[in-house]
Formats: structure tokens, sequence, C-alpha cells
């Protein structure tokens, strides 16, 4: 039999409906592949009882020709999303072994569709990071290697797990979110697709709370169809979610293949920063060449007020997740480390429960929200943030269809490396991708390259509103012209 796991989500679908193989065989032989993949630390919970479950089901309904659009495949879960009768611990010490008793209504769409669970994937704690180390279980491991060398690297993140199990072949695909680039990042670290849909495409009722006004759930898959046909089924209105949009949902895997041909590319000058790496420049020009040579237009655009996101996001993300992590006290979930009073308790809890980095950003987002200082830093970070909102409608009023970007500011870095003395190194990361989540847009990552030590880099697509099926039109023809890539199995 053909290995079942390199399938990409398309090749499996046919597969199925054909009778090649039964859900129930993909998904035992992804559960092989996760069980000897443990070193990469992509799951934080393996749930195979369950996912044979699900398998046989879904198998009994192809069998009798009624499988929805996701049926038999099985997919990785980020534990940011609650799983109804799954233990989810956003990967912080404070949720412990919180059993939620609901579904989020992204990934009960996915059931709903068929598609089987194989287990909930590793992340930074409450999804703050970018290299999976903030972790309680530890952080992930990427299987991309630096040719010649076996230095340990992270994954990126905060969807670490999610995008190393897909490039490692743990499961077909992953759902993830972003709020500041935890889809896109860890995709252009492992050669993987993720997309971060507009703010509002997918529902966030049921996925653990950081920053509410940017948090957005998308997938994270092997190709940009995989991409396409998971998006299809996370996506939709939710009146459990009062910021989700009542949208119909497009048919995203029909924008695969679809020409490109006139369409206006932007390429904003302010991302050329200084002492960017030779590689990435190459790279950036590469996806433009391929863009141009299948019709489409370049233009230079210009996005002033690039140059403040980071900073504005490292205000507006900590506020709000300040806000967001007051609920965990020791009173409704997981974690309780007593006291001899209830304020004793709050503090006791806290302290115990949260990694050093959460710790960080609660305490900032409170210093920015307290009486004096929200005009000074709070106020001024969302006027900003409109301003940064404006340089992109300005762009898309001038008939740009999209914006051409690289997605990191460099490949793939070892354990360790970055954020020890200084986090706003880990915070640099987020260069090219936080400006998306703070104008709502949505952005696509695709894999383009390798550099000079043989690590994948990705290229970054930003399109206007709702208007994801573009991007994916586009991400094929960088895919088509780059090829994938796929790591050297060493675990
Ligand atoms: N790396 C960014 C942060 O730490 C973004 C994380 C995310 O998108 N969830 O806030």
């Amino acid at each position: 039999m053909t290995d079942l796991t390199s399938m990409t989500i398309a090749e499996a679908k046919a597969g199925l409906a054909s009778k090649s193989f039964t859900s129930l065989e993909l998904t035992d032989a992804h559960l092989a592949a996760i069980e000897a993949a443990r070193s990469l630390n992509a799951f934080v919970l393996e749930t195979p009882d369950q996912a044979r479950a699900m398998a046989r089901a879904i198998d009994a309904k192809i069998a009798k020709g009624e499988g929805g659009p996701l049926a038999g495949i099985p997919l990785g879960i980020k534990d940011l999303f609650a799983t109804k009768d799954v233990r989810t611990t956003a990967c912080s010490k404070i949720l412990g072994n919180f059993v939620p008793p609901y579904e989020s209504t992204v990934t009960s769409q996915l059931w709903r569709d068929g598609a089987v669970m194989l287990g909930k994937l590793n992340n930074d704690e409450f999804a703050m990071g970018s290299s999976n180390e903030t972790s309680c279980f530890g952080p992930v491991v990427n299987p991309w290697r630096r040719e010649g060398s076996n230095t340990t690297l992270v994954p990126g993140g905060s969807s670490g797990g999610s995008a190393s199990a897909v490039a490692a072949l743990l499961c077909m695909g992953a759902t993830a979110t972003d709020t500041g680039g935890s889809i896109r990042q860890p995709a252009a670290f492992t050669a993987t697709v993720g997309v971060k849909p507009t703010y509002g495409r997918c529902s966030r009722w049921g996925i653990v709370a950081f920053a509410s006004s940017l948090d957005q759930a998308g997938p994270i898959a092997r190709t940009t169809r995989d991409a396409a046909i998971l998006m299809r089924s996370m996506a939709g209105h939710d009146p459990k979610d009062t910021t989700s949009v009542d949208r119909a949902v497009p048919d995203y895997e029909a924008a695969i293949g679809k020409s490109v041909k006139g369409m206006k590319i932007g390429i904003p000058k302010e991302y050329r920063l200084d002492g960017m790496p030779a590689e990435i420049e190459k790279l950036w020009a590469e996806g433009a060449a391929w863009l141009k040579a299948a019709g489409a237009e370049l233009v230079e655009v210009s996005l002033p007020h690039t140059k403040y996101a980071l900073p504005a996001y490292y205000i507006v993300a900590p506020a709000e997740a300040s806000s967001n992590l007051a609920r965990y006290d020791g009173v409704r979930y997981g974690l309780r480390v007593p006291g001899r009073s209830i304020g004793e308790l709050y503090e006791n809890t806290r302290a115990e429960g949260f990694g050093d980095e959460v710790r960080r950003r609660v305490m900032i987002g409170t210093y920015v929200l307290s009486a004096g200082y929200y005009d000074a830093y709070y106020l001024r970070a969302q006027k900003v943030r409109t301003l940064i909102k404006k340089d992109f409608e300005d762009c898309f009023a001038k008939g740009v269809s999209a914006i051409l970007t690289p997605a990191t500011p460099s490949a793939a870095f070892g354990v360790g490396e970055k954020g020890g003395a200084d986090p706003v190194e880990m915070y640099l990361n987020d260069i090219f991708t936080v400006t998306v989540n703070m104008a709502g847009l949505p952005g696509i990552a695709v894999p383009a390259g390798k550099d000079a030590q043989g690590l994948p880099l990705g290229l970054q697509l930003i399109g206007r509103p709702f208007d994801e099926e573009t991007l994916f039109s586009l991400g094929e023809v960088v895919e088509q012209a780059a090829g994938r890539f796929t790591p050297q199995r060493w675990w």
C-alpha cells in the first residue's frame, strides 16, 4: 500500500471515495506515525480510541454514500480549541486538567463534515509566543534541520504543534489560531501552508481567548488546495460569536487554479527592512516574478504606518489578554492553589499557574490599561491601529487585489536561541504578520524556497476583507512555481 500519511487531503478524499482504503486504515497509519514521532512533542494528548471510533463511524457513512466534505480525514487540533470531554489546556498549567463540557464551533463543524480527531496539539501557553517554547508541555521540535546539523530547531509559534505535525506527516491538516502571526509564521518555518482568515470569518466560540479583537482560527495544511478544503468547513457564521460575520462561505477550493491574470499585486516598500537577509530579499523578488509570469501586474505600494504596528500590537494584545486572563482565578477552572483568604487563593493560583511570558503580558496589559496610562498607551495604540487599517484600505482602493511580502524575517532558529535576554528579539518574528491582524485582513503563508542551510522560507499574501479566494488562487501560483518541500525523516 502507498504510504497513507504522505498523501494530501485532496488525494485521500479521492482514495476514500474510490474505496482504495478506509478511514480506519488512514487513521491507524497516522496514529502509528504519531507514536513514532513523540520526540517532536507535537501532540500534548493523543486520542486514539476516539479517533478509531470516529473513523469507524465515518467508514459506515461512506459505505452508504453519506460522508461529508472531510469524510474520514484525520486531523490534529490545537489545544486552544475546546473539545467536548477531551482535555483542553491552552498548554497552560493554570487550566490543569480542564475537560470542557462543550465543543468549539470550528471543531464541531469539522466533525459535522466527517473529519477524525487524532488528538490535541501543542502550542505556546495561551498562544503567546513565536517559537512554541512557552508551552507548559515543553517545546515542540521542528521536523526540519539545517543541512548537516542536528541542532534542534523551533517550529515557530504559537501553533508550533500544528505546523510540526502537518510537516512531519502526523496528521493531514490541523486547526490553528493567529493573533499576530501564529498560523503564518510556523507555516513558514515548516514549509506548510497557513491561512489566517478575515476577522469574523471563523467563529471564535469555544477557542481559549488571547486577544479577542485579533484572534482568528484557520487551517495549516500541506498544500494550498488542502488549506482551502479545510477553510470551507471551518468558516461560517455563528450566532454564539457576535463578531462572526453572516456571509455565505464560498467554495474556496474552486479558487485553486483560477487565473490571476490582470490582478494588481502590491509590493509594500516599508517591508524592505534594513538588514533584511539577502535570501529573504531574493525569495520575495522570486515570488513577484512568479506572479508576474502568471499574468499579474506588480506595483509598488506604501503602507506608511507599518513601523508602528509591532509596538501598537504589543499594547493592544497584552491589554486584551490581561482582561481575558482575569477569569483564571483558581475558582472556576483548572489549577487551585489554596490560601488563607480568597485574595491569597487568587494570587497563589495565578503565580503558580502562569508561565513567565504570560505573566509579562498580564503585567504589560494591566499597566497600559491603568488609569494614568490608558490615554498615553492603550488609546494611542488604538489610533495607530486605525491608521494601519487605513493604509491597507487606501492601497486596496487603488485597485490592488493582494499584497505580497515575506512571511518571516528569517528561517527557523534553534531552541533557546532567541528572546532569552530580550523578549523583543522574539517579538520581531511577527514584523510582517501583525499588521494583518491589526487590520482584520486575511493572510496566507505559502512555502516558497529554502535558505542557504536548507531551511524552508515562506511568502505571505495579504488580501481584501473576505477575499480569501484571491489568496488561494495566488497561493497556488506560488506553490506551483516553488514546488513542495518535505523534511528528511530523522525522528
Ligand atoms: N507571536 C505573537 C505573540 O506572541 C503572536 C501570537 C499569536 O498569533 N497567537 O503575541
